[in-house]
C-alpha cells in the first residue's frame, strides 16, 4: 500500500508534511487529533495546498543556504589568494637573489643574453628609463624589482 505526501499546517500556520495511505485516512486522522503539529503540538491542523506546488516553493531557503556556501568559498579562496602571493613572493626572492648582479652594465648584459651572445641567465641590475626603452625595443621583458625585495636593501 502506497503512502501520499500532505501539506499540513495547524492553527499557528506551521507547515509540516504527513505521509497518509489516502486523503481519507488523514481526514479522520486529524478528526481524531491523531495529527499533532511537529513544531508546536497543537491537533488542530488541516490539509493545505497540494503537495507538488508547495514542494517547488521551498527550494528558496535551499537557494539561500548555497548561497552562504558560496560566500563561504568566496572568503576561503581569498584567504588562499594571500597564501598563493606570499609564496610567489618566495619564488619571486629567490629568483632575484639567484641573479647574477651585474650593475650597470645590466642593458648590456641582457642584449648580449637575447642575441645569445653570452651565457643565458638571469641577471638584475639598474637600467635608466632610456635603457628600459631599448631593452622593450629589442624585445626583452624587464621587471622592475619591488623596493622590499632588492637584496641590496635588504640591509
Ligand atoms: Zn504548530
Amino acid at each position: 500500500m502506497g503512502f501520499k505526501v500532505f501539506n499540513l499546517s495547524c492553527t499557528n500556520h506551521h507547515m509540516f508534511e504527513g505521509w497518509f495511505p489516502s486523503a481519507e485516512a488523514l481526514d479522520d486522522q486529524t478528526k481524531r487529533g491523531l495529527i499533532s503539529c511537529p513544531y508546536c503540538g497543537e491537533t488542530q491542523v488541516k490539509k493545505e495546498l497540494s503537495a507538488p506546488y508547495v514542494k517547488g516553493s521551498s527550494s528558496v531557503p535551499q537557494t539561500n543556504s548555497s548561497s552562504k556556501e558560496s560566500q563561504l568559498q568566496d572568503f576561503q579562496s581569498s584567504a588562499n589568494i594571500e597564501q598563493v602571493r606570499a609564496l610567489l613572493m618566495k619564488e619571486f626572492r629567490n629568483i632575484i637573489n639567484k641573479a647574477e648582479d651585474v650593475g650597470d652594465r645590466f642593458t648590456e648584459e641582457a642584449i648580449k643574453i637575447h642575441h645569445g651572445e653570452t651565457e643565458e641567465r638571469s641577471i638584475r641590475g639598474q637600467a635608466t628609463a632610456e635603457q628600459r626603452e631599448q631593452l622593450l625595443d629589442e624585445g626583452i621583458d624587464v621587471f622592475s624589482i619591488p623596493d622590499d625585495l632588492d637584496p641590496k636593501k635588504q640591509h
